[in-house]
């Protein structure tokens, strides 16, 4: 089976993102959306929430997993089995990291390869931080996260603007 890995923080997942799902389901016999914990950042919402909204937004999707997960990219897609890391590209601004981080995903698993799509030029604006930024000035953000998140991520940004005074 020829399975892909999809590894972000989606903190929320963006329509972005969902593009990215959907075009790289079309490619592969299996995606596995993996929210990669990163200790040093403290998120809008835990990991397991992004992962509960992450399946609520792919549930169309029959050959989508989600998953979590605390390893290096390079060991949990060996654990997995699989050989294909998908990232997308928004801009030239994403370029050379996601160049470097290919790069030593596949000096830590040679057979690790990393595909680049596309960002849609609907999206390239589009990522998480914009998306936290806008609901705190309580803007309309059906345009911008799947509809199934909205109320989810308008309802945490009145909790934490609650909890900061
Ligand atoms: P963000 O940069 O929005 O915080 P993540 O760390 O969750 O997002 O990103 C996971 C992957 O999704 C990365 O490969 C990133 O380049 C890609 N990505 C994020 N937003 C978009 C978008 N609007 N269009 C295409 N790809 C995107």
């Amino acid at each position: 089976m020829n399975t892909a890995i999809y590894p972000g923080s989606f903190d929320p997942v963006t329509l972005g993102h969902l593009n990215i799902i959907k075009r790289a389901a079309a490619c592969f016999d299996k995606v596995i959306v993996c929210v990669m914990i990163n200790s040093k950042k403290t998120g809008m919402f835990t990991p397991e929430e992004r992962v509960e909204m992450l399946c609520r937004a792919t549930e169309r999707f029959s050959n989508v997993e989600v998953d979590l997960s605390r390893e290096l990219l390079a060991a949990y897609a060996k654990r997995r089995d699989a050989h294909v890391v998908v990232k997308g590209l928004r801009a030239v601004s994403d370029y050379e990291q996601e160049v470097q981080m290919a790069v030593i995903n596949r000096k830590l698993n040679p057979q690790l390869e990393t595909m680049f799509l596309a960002s849609s030029e609907k999206y390239t604006y589009l990522s998480s931080t914009i998306v936290k930024e806008m609901a705190r000035y309580g803007a309309d953000l059906a345009e911008f996260i799947p509809r199934e998140i909205v109320d989810d991520v308008n309802r945490r940004m009145r909790e934490m603007e609650g909890k900061e005074g």
